[in-house]
């Protein structure tokens, strides 16, 4: 019977690997969540249910081990009922939180899969043991990085944590651990080497990632979450679980890529997001110069009525605003005037890698009108007015100038080189780098203040009026 449970992970695989494909674009996003789903579902009731050659699956039916199935489905429907549920009440500027803590739970199911193998009646050995041992290291490393990750998103963790000499520490730290395991796979599993591992790996998680935080962390989330994909691959190959091996890679390797393109967005080589972080305290140098001009509703809305071009940049505001549907609104009403509107995405805006693009295909921006920074950045000296939306960070133009700024390097969008400058936003209040913003001081900028989703209404009032 093992080659229909065989038969059913292949068929996994492939609903995994289309699944992962038809991500890759708004379009089709959502036909890929629902396949990787099918594809989960599936790979979890073949693995509980069908019998394999080790005596799993319909194994737990037999007498004597009926209370593993029990245990199995409680944690089956607790895990699913708290995961359907969250995915329901959660806004949608909570997601990247959410995705921090499953990503953690994937972590931590690997790191758990090795410390079951590690404490069973046959503990693993030769090649099954190294590999258990690498996912329970990484694994272990994943599942506090994330809870950290988590309580930063959250805000709960609000300080970066730097303790002298953190680095070689973490090296130290590092190398122990690696030695604590290998001593495991040698001489085999006992009970104060294996806790003494568990808890070495787990705090080094925690003080990997603790130091990390402002701008960094869109690299440290897609790199962990390369490392739950490595963990649970791992471990899918010391259970012999093709599915578990397949989901893994897929994982992550496109956790791998992710940090590449996030590395590559704040222009950061990932050894100087893990060793010399951005705080999450503001570092820029003096003062900047001049004062915040304010705009009205009025005056913003017949701007954009009269420009030839608009660029609209969104940002975090927007998202917390949930103004998406209102801009869209806005923008209809603009292009009827003979505007043409663009939209400008930065890799990093938002609080998740594709944030911004998930909010306006949600409003139904078509995506040809969005442009990401490469695409568009060289538009911004030839448009009339550039509307930066609760964006801070992403349109900073320190991140050009000044070398003492914790954000020097990061490629920007070129608001500031639009002809007008309008950006909405509450108050002074500083991006997640937590430093100020040339931007909002410039010649040819203008403030309107206010909530994203009010303001623009007021701005589509005044432009129905004008028209
Ligand atoms: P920022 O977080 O830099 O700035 C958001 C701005 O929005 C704030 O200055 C705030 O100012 C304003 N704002 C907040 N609420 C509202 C509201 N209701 N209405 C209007 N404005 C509001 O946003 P960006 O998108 O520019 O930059 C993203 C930052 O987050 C980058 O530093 C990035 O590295 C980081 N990050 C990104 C992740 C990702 O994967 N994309 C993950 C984790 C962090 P005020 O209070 O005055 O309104």
């Amino acid at each position: 019977m093992q080659w229909v449970l065989n038969g059913v992970y292949l068929v996994v695989a492939v609903l995994f690997i289309l699944g992962l494909k038809a991500m890759s674009s708004p379009k089709t996003a959502r036909k890929g969540i629902a396949w990787a789903g099918v594809g989960m579902v599936l790979a979890t009731v073949a693995t509980v249910f069908l019998p394999s050659n080790d005596g799993r699956g319909l194994a737990y039916f037999e007498p004597g081990r009926t209370v593993n199935l029990v245990l199995l489905l409680v944690a089956l429907a607790l895990g699913g009922g708290v995961a359907a549920w969250l995915g329901k009440v959660v806004k949608m500027t909570d997601m990247p939180q959410m995705v921090a803590v499953y990503n953690g739970m994937g972590g931590g199911a690997a790191a758990l899969i090795a410390a079951v193998e590690f404490t069973s009646d046959v503990p693993p050995t030769g090649v099954h043991a190294v590999l258990a041992m690498a996912g329970a290291y990484i694994g272990s490393v994943a599942f506090t990085g994330s809870i950290v990750a988590f309580l930063k998103l959250q805000g709960i963790m609000k300080k970066t944590l730097r303790l002298p000499a953190q680095n070689a520490g973490n090296v130290i730290h590092a190398l122990v651990t690696l030695a604590v395991g290998i001593a495991i796979v040698i001489w085999g599993p006992n009970p104060f080497l294996l806790v003494l591992f568990f808890a070495l790996a787990l705090f080094l998680g925690f003080a990997l990632t603790a130091p990390i935080g402002g701008a960094d962390m869109p690299v440290v989330i897609s790199l962990l979450n390369a490392f739950t994909g490595l963990a649970v691959g791992v471990e899918g190959y010391v259970l012999q679980i093709p599915a578990l091996i397949i989901a893994g890679i897929v994982v992550g390797a496109a956790g791998t890529l992710l940090t590449q393109l996030m590395a590559k967005a704040m222009n950061r080589p990932l050894t100087n997001v893990l060793f010399t972080p951005i705080t999450g305290e503001a570092q820029a140098g003096g003062a900047l110069e001049g004062s915040m001009k304010e705009v009205s509703a009025m005056d913003a809305a017949a701007m954009m009525r009269y420009a030839g071009s608009v660029i609209i940049i969104p940002g975090y505001g927007m998202a917390v605003a949930g103004a998406q549907h209102k801009v869209y609104e806005m923008t209809k009403l603009l292009e009827a005037e003979g505007v043409d509107v663009k939209f400008a995405i930065h890799p990093v805006a938002g609080r998740m890698p594709g944030h911004m693009n998930v909010l306006l295909a949600e409003a139904g921006v078509p995506y040809d009108q969005i442009f990401d920074l490469d695409e568009i950045n060289s538009d911004f000296p030839m448009t009339d007015v550039a509307l930066v939306i609760g964006a801070n960070d992403v349109v900073n133009p320190v991140a050009r100038t000044d070398t003492s700024s914790p954000i020097y390097g990061m490629p920007i969008l070129d608001a500031d080189k639009a002809h007008q400058c309008i950006v909405i936003k509450r108050g002074r209040g500083a991006g997640y780098s937590g430093i100020e913003n040339a931007l909002f001081y410039g010649d040819n900028t203008s403030m309107l203040y206010g909530s994203a989703q009010q303001a623009v209404a007021e701005v589509i009032t005044h432009i129905k009026e004008l028209s």
